[in-house]
């Protein structure tokens, strides 16, 4: 599959690599939608963001919508929570998994964002998209 990973500031290149494969409580989703965040900007121009820099080469996107290809529910259409609570920690724990002490997020130390065609994501973590919903543009489905 076509993945693009940013390797330095303006240094982006698109590489082939095995699509991955699914673990027990987790789905394979072709990836149809990005939107490119004021964050992936800077990794991108600036090579970083804060005080995080780039330490190897990663995979921008972390506001993405796609389709389950694996499993039951497969050809369902879904948007992914990029933010994954671990579930277990006190905050987690008490209801409110956006102070989750142990939040794991694309970018440098965590895992590779949505820019490619196939991401494995923590089924818990995708919203399935009602019918009522507009379709993916014809164009954006063509991965
Ligand atoms: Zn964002
Ligand atoms: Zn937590």
């Amino acid at each position: 599959m076509r993945v693009l990973r940013l390797h330095d500031r303006r240094d982006l290149r698109l590489h082939d690599e095995p699509v991955p494969e699914a673990a027990p409580g987790e789905s394979l989703v072709r990836v149809v939608s990005v939107g490119l965040c004021g964050s992936d900007v800077h990794w991108l121009v600036e090579g970083g963001i804060g005080s995080q820099f780039l330490d190897a080469p990663m995979v921008l996107g972390h506001e993405f919508a796609g389709v389950i290809k694996s499993g039951a529910r497969e050809g369902e259409r879904v948007a992914v929570d990029p933010a994954i609570a671990c579930g277990n920690c006190e905050f987690c724990l008490e209801g409110n998994p956006n102070f989750c002490t142990s939040l794991r997020f694309p970018g440098p130390g965590g895992y590779d964002g949505a820019l490619q065609e196939y991401v494995v994501w923590p089924t818990r973590f995708l919203h399935l998209l009602p019918d009522s919903r507009t379709p993916f543009p014809p164009l954006m489905g063509r991965c």
